[in-house]
């Protein structure tokens, strides 16, 4: 499933190519993945507009333009292609989008989990879209400071891993980045969250920074079907350190990775360089420092 660094390739590869761009049609090409209750509104609404921004927050993408926003998530298999020219649809295509110089935008997506959604009004802040507003932080859009994160994890008796899926706290991250920020971080996955020191969750912080930015640098992680924009294959899964590695030596210690099955998703971690501990709350400022380079890219969405 396309996580951050996936979908920010996108946006960053697509941004150039159809921000200013007028939009000729708007075509609904299958009853799947476009909501139902829009359907007909995409190419009546559309017709005629430029697109103005194209932004991304945790996994969502969203285009937007004088009175709408589009709203997409990839779900499993999602793709957006830019096509230079008028190009025949294939199977798998949920929405066309023509513009008046000739080329289009294609949504495809062959297992149909993503989702299109169609909203009357500029994106401007991202509260005003519900599925954006119900996301915790951004990592690239807000940088969390470690003491915040701390607090948060405070009242979580969820285990680590659990709450950097939760999208409702770090919208983002999913399965694959959940292992390697981990392991990054020296943290066992199945740490109870509450039970994290200032210490750790400081250096957890950094893990994720270091860790997401790394993915975006490398264009993002291809397991399956993640391509960007062009059919190019991201670079980071040659460089994952745990994920899908169990029973591999560890890159740092070289004990064999294990896996685990954590409510419902495969773990992976290295059971030496992450044991669990019973940590204390003690210790370590946690003021100043931000979530890696990422911290130093703060702008605002919308
Ligand atoms: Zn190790």
């Amino acid at each position: 499933m396309p996580e951050l660094p996936e979908v920010e390739t996108i946006r960053t590869f697509l941004s150039p190519l159809i921000i200013g761009k007028q939009i000729r049609r708007a075509r609904v090409t299958s009853k799947r993945v476009v909501e139902e209750a829009c359907r007909d509104d995409i190419s009546r609404s559309l017709a005629g507009k430029r697109i103005r921004t194209f932004q991304r927050r945790g996994k969502y993408l969203v285009l937007g333009g004088e009175n709408f926003s589009l709203l997409f998530h990839l779900g499993m298999s999602g793709r957006l292609i830019f096509m230079p020219h008028a190009t025949p649809v294939v199977p798998h295509t949920h929405l066309v989008i023509s513009f008046s110089d000739g080329s289009q935008l294609h949504f495809q997506d062959p297992r149909a989990f993503g989702r299109i959604k169609l909203y009357p009004f500029a994106p401007g802040s991202p509260r005003r879209i519900p599925e954006l507003a119900r996301l915790g932080w951004d990592p690239l859009e807000d940088g969390i400071t470690p003491l915040s994160l701390w607090q948060c994890l405070q009242r979580r008796k969820s285990t680590i891993k659990q709450s950097l899926l939760d999208q409702h706290l770090i919208s983002g991250i999913g399965n694959i980045y959940a292992s390697e920020i981990l392991f990054r971080a020296g943290i066992h996955p199945l740490q109870p969250s509450h039970r994290l020191s200032k210490a750790r969750v400081k250096r957890l912080c950094q893990a994720l920074g270091e860790t997401l930015d790394e993915a975006i640098r490398r264009g993002g992680t291809t397991i399956l079907s993640f391509r960007d924009p062009e059919g190019r294959r991201g670079g980071f899964q040659d460089h994952l350190q745990v994920y899908g590695r169990n029973g591999q030596p560890c890159p740092r210690c070289r004990t064999l990775i294990g896996k685990e099955i954590i409510a419902g998703r495969s773990t992976y971690f290295c059971p030496r360089c992450q044991r669990r501990k019973r940590d204390s709350t003690s210790s370590a400022s946690l003021t100043g420092d931000r979530v890696g380079e990422l911290g130093k890219r703060l702008h605002d969405f919308g």
